[in-house]
C-alpha cells in the first residue's frame, strides 16, 4: 500500500516542524527519512501513523485520504526505537494484543501469532516475558507485534538504535530479508544513520529543518547529490569552493575540469568529489599539497591533504609506503567524477 504526503505541514505551538512536505513512497518501497536529529522526521511519520494532526496538507495511504481516520483504523503497524512491549505480557499475548483489540477469532490469532513470531525467529520465545528477552530479541518482538495485523504500510523509527553494533547490522539484514517475504508493504523507515538508510532503502528522503531536502536512490544521491547538505549527509565529501570559467572551474588558483558545467561563468559554486574517487599522485585535475593526517581504517588510508588552506580527502586502498606527514602531496580525480553544485547552502 503506497503513502503520500500531499503538501503537510505540522506545528507545535505555532513552530512549523514539518513544511510542506511533499513525498509518495510506491507500493512495497522502502523508503528512509535521513536527516540529523530534530530534522522533523518522526513527526512526519506520526503524521502517516495518525499521532499528530497536519495543520494543513492530507495524507493517503493506497490513494486512500486518512487525515481524519484515527490511527487504529490506518490499518499501520509500527516499531519504535525503545521497543515498547507491555513489561507483565507473555511474548505471545503482546503479539496478539492488536488482534484482540480487533476482536479476530480465537484460532485466527493464534495462527497469525505464530506466524509472526516465526517470520522474526521467535516461536521458540513465545511463553516468555520481555525482561526475560535481550534488547534485540525485544526488537523482533516489536515487529512481530506490527507484522502481526498485517499492516499495508509499517513505520520503522529508529529502530535499531538502542541495539549494539553487532546486532544492528545483523538486524539489518534481517529487516531486509524481511521486506523480501513482504514484497508488498511499503516500509517508512527513520533514521539518522546513513549506513542503515544506503543499505535498506530503495529511496532515500534527506530532511533538514522541516523540510525535504532531496529524494531519490542511494546511488543517484550518492552520484549526483543535488546541493551541499545532501553531500556531505549522504556519504562522505570534498566540497571545494570554485568559480566557475567559460570550460573549466578555479579553485585555488587551479583550473580544473568538471563533468557538468550548467553554471553561469564568474559565478561561485561548490564542487563535490568522493574521498574514494580521489587519487594519489599526477593524474587529471592534479592538486599538490600538503599531508596533514593519515588514518588507517583497515582496508584503506585515508589521507587528509591540505591544498592552499582546504582540507582534501582521499580515501586509498591500502597504501604499501604510505607518504609521511608533512610530505607534499599530488592528488587527482576525474573530470567526470567531480559534480557542481550550487555555492554555500549546507547549513540551510
Ligand atoms: P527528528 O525525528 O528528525 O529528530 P522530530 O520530528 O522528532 O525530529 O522533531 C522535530 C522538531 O519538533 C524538534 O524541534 C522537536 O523538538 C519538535 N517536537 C517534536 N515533538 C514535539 C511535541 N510533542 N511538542 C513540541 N515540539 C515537538
Amino acid at each position: 500500500m503506497g503513502i503520500r504526503f500531499d503538501s503537510v505541514t505540522v506545528a507545535y505551538d505555532g513552530t512549523v516542524v514539518l513544511d510542506d512536505f511533499d513525498l509518495t513512497v510506491e507500493p512495497g518501497e522502502v523508503m528512509a527519512l535521513l536527516g540529523p536529529s530534530g530534522s522533523g522526521k518522526t513527526t512526519a511519520l506520526r503524521a502517516v501513523a495518525g499521532f499528530v494532526r497536519p495543520a494543513s496538507g492530507r495524507i493517503r495511504l493506497g490513494g486512500r485520504d486518512v487525515t481524519d481516520l484515527p490511527p487504529h483504523r490506518r490499518g499501520i503497524g509500527m516499531v519504535v526505537q525503545s521497543y515498547a512491549l507491555f513489561p507483565h505480557m507473555r511474548v505471545e499475548d503482546n503479539v496478539a494484543f492488536g488482534l484482540r483489540a480487533r476482536r479476530l477469532p480465537k484460532d485466527e490469532v493464534r495462527e497469525r501469532v505464530s506466524e509472526a513470531l516465526e517470520m522474526v525467529g521467535m516461536a521458540g520465545h513465545a511463553r516468555r516475558h520481555p525482561r526475560e528477552l535481550s534488547g534485540g530479541q525485544q526488537q523482533r518482538v516489536a515487529i512481530a507485534r506490527a507484522l502481526a495485523i498485517r499492516p499495508g504500510v509499517l513505520l520503522l523509527d529508529e529502530p535499531l538504535s538502542a541495539l549494539d553494533a553487532r546486532l544492528r547490522s545483523g538486524m539489518l539484514g534481517e529487516l531486509a530479508r524481511l521486506h523480501r517475504e513482504l514484497p508488498d508493504v511499503s516500509i517508512l523507515y527513520v533514521t539518522h544513520d546513513q549506513h542503515e538508510a544506503l543499505t535498506l532503502a530503495d529511496r532515500i528522503a534527506v530532511m533538514n529543518r522541516a523540510r525535504l531536502r532531496a529524494c531519490g536512490t542511494p546511488r543517484e544521491l550518492y552520484r549526483a547529490p543535488a546541493d551541499e547538505f545532501t553531500a556531505s549527509f549522504v556519504g562522505s565529501a570534498n566540497l571545494l569552493p570554485v568559480t566557475v570559467g567559460e570550460h573549466t572551474v578555479r579553485f585555488a588558483g587551479t583550473e580544473l575540469e568538471t563533468g557538468t558545467a550548467d553554471a553561469a561563468p564568474g559565478s561561485r559554486a561548490t564542487l563535490c568529489v568522493r574521498p574514494h574517487l580521489v587519487g594519489l599522485g599526477d593524474g587529471p585535475n592534479p592538486l599538490t599539497g600538503t599531508l596533514r593526517e593519515i588514518q588507517w581504517r583497515g582496508a584503506t588510508h585515508r589521507l587528509h591533504v591540505d591544498v592552499d588552506g582546504h582540507r582534501i580527502m582521499a580515501d586509498l586502498a591500502e597504501l604499501r609506503r604510505p607518504p609521511a606527514l608533512g610530505d607534499p602531496v599530488t592528488v587527482h580525480f576525474a573530470p567526470e567524477d567531480a559534480v557542481l553544485l550550487p555555492a554555500g547552502d549546507r547549513d540551510d
